[in-house]
């Protein structure tokens, strides 16, 4: 299996640090309000790689954070009169029910940053111990950038380079810096901000820092791949191998992982520029099986530009997949019914069944190409034409069940679900409303209550009033 590394900048092939197992770690979003589909993007993919490593057999320990202290989260607290773990909480509730939306598995471990400030500590003392960070006079704690010689392997930048960028970037404080290129490890409180304690002064950690601690409590000093939006090369993850590598003196992570933007109008989608538009809002207008498929049509490092057209073709492009996938559910049935329900495979089935592992082979081939999932893409549009092609009321039940194990393992490692078109309702949604019935039948509110359970019922959800409360399911 090949992966193209940042650090080599190049495809390289894929050995883990331990036999059958990947340790993987991907930058998570800051919760500040919806996530966007620019945010989308990265979950999907490496959600995508995930899948795939899984299938070959791997045991995958998949991280990823959320970074929930930030300036912008702060903002958002003070705009709406609250506090900032109200604003988080809320938000990462939110961003998992999207995922939840475009089939993104939860991570094995979603670690905070606000819980993880103890090993934050550790970390920065480590790296004063060593001389790598310092404390300058307002308590403000900086990272010794010229002193971690490696620094500007990931981003393939010159410090000297990045000493002229820097003249122009001067920030208040920067003249408590022993040098313009250190960055911060721990900042003070400012008034009305989220503090702890520290042996440095009341304060907050810096953005980079959490992510080499939460990868080394969850993952070890050492892991295999290391992900996250091109954006993020420079400086957070740069930042970050000069932190983990300070400290543990070992080489962070094998393999680094940067998906390119998802773009509109040929800009990247951003919140600060406000060109974006939030996985919420799409899925007001597309299933987001629709949005999964359209992120994959392309290769993770190459920009792609969001469009109502290329959405329009993903949707046909996923509806020919669906199409195949109910026919062969249909065939299937009938021969079961028919009088070839015990029938074995016929020599002509047989034939054809050894073909089609062909585009299995061809989809393995693409996916092991640096996770080339648009051309994976073409191999399972290659076996619904097989399979439309090669189907028919005469096939054993046999012949139809592999053909559609085929067709759903490829689906299912791309994460699509081929079930239905019309929109799935969320474990998260049933919940919500089961929340509300209850909150109605508390107040007597009866009607209201029969009216939830008979939109449940609608959607094909059934209840139970339990002694343990209530249970349901999907009819
Ligand atoms: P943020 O919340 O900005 O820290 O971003 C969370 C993740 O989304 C990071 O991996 C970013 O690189 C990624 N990201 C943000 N915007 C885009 C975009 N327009 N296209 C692709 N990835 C993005
Ligand atoms: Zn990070």
């Amino acid at each position: 299996m090949k992966i193209f590394n940042t650090l080599s900048r190049s495809k390289e092939e894929f050995k883990p640090i331990e036999e059958g197992k990947v340790r993987m770690y991907v930058c998570g979003p800051t919760v500040y309000n919806y996530i966007h589909i620019g945010n989308a993007r990265p979950m999907i993919i490496f959600d995508t790689v995930r899948r795939y490593f899984e299938y070959k057999g791997y045991e995958v320990k998949y991280v990823s954070n959320f970074t929930d202290v930030d300036d912008k989260i702060i903002k958002k607290a003070i705009e709406d009169g609250t506090d900032s773990k109200t604003v988080s909480e809320r938000f990462i509730e939110e961003c998992k029910k999207d995922m939840e939306g475009m089939n993104v598995r939860p991570a094995t471990v979603h670690p905070k940053a606000t819980e993880e400030i103890d090993g934050m500590i550790e970390m920065i003392s480590t790296l004063i111990d060593k001389g790598l960070a310092y404390r300058a006079a307002d308590g403000t704690v900086y990272y010794r950038t010229r002193s971690f010689k490696d620094y500007g392997k990931l981003s393939h930048k010159n410090l000297d380079d990045l000493r002229s960028g820097e003249r122009e970037l001067k920030v208040t404080g920067e003249d408590q810096k022993e040098d313009p290129l250190d960055f911060v490890l721990w900042k003070p409180k400012k008034e009305g901000e989220p503090y702890w304690e520290s042996p440095w002064c009341e304060g907050r950690p810096g953005w980079h820092i959490e992510c080499s601690v939460m990868s080394k409590k969850y993952l070890g000093d050492q892991i295999d791949i290391h992900a996250g939006g091109e954006d993020l090369i420079f400086p957070h993850h740069e930042n970050e191998i000069a932190q983990s590598e300070g400290a543990s003196g070992v080489t962070f992570s094998n393999y680094w992982m940067h998906n390119a933007f998802l773009n509109i109008d040929n800009r990247k989608m951003s919140k600060s520029l406000g060109n974006f538009f939030t996985v919420r809002d799409i899925s007001e207008r597309y299933d987001l099986q629709v949005l999964r498929f359209f992120m994959l049509s392309a290769h993770y490092r190459s920009p792609l530009n969001f469009s109502d057209e290329l959405m329009e073709s993903a949707s046909n492009g996923l509806d020919r997949i669906r199409k195949c996938a109910e026919n062969l559910a249909f065939l299937i049935e009938n021969a079961k019914a028919g009088d070839k329900s015990g029938a074995g495979l016929s020599d002509a089935e047989q034939t054809l069944l050894a073909d089609s592992a062909a585009f299995v082979t061809q989809f393995e081939t693409a996916m092991e190409d640096d996770f080339n999932t648009a051309d994976a893409i073409s191999a399972v549009f290659e076996l619904v034409k097989f399979i439309n092609t090669n189907t028919s009321g005469a096939n054993s039940a046999e012949y139809l069940n592999k053909l559609s194990e085929k067709l759903t393992t490829l689906t299912d490692i791309l994460g699509i679900k081929l079930g239905g078109g019309e929109k799935e309702m969320l474990d998260s949604e049933i919940e919500d409303l089961i929340a509300q019935r209850n909150a109605a039948r508390k107040e007597k509110n009866f009607a209201r209550a029969d009216e939830i359970r008979d939109e449940l019922l609608s959607k094909g959800i059934v209840l139970e009033d339990t002694r343990e409360g209530v249970r349901w399911k999907r009819a």
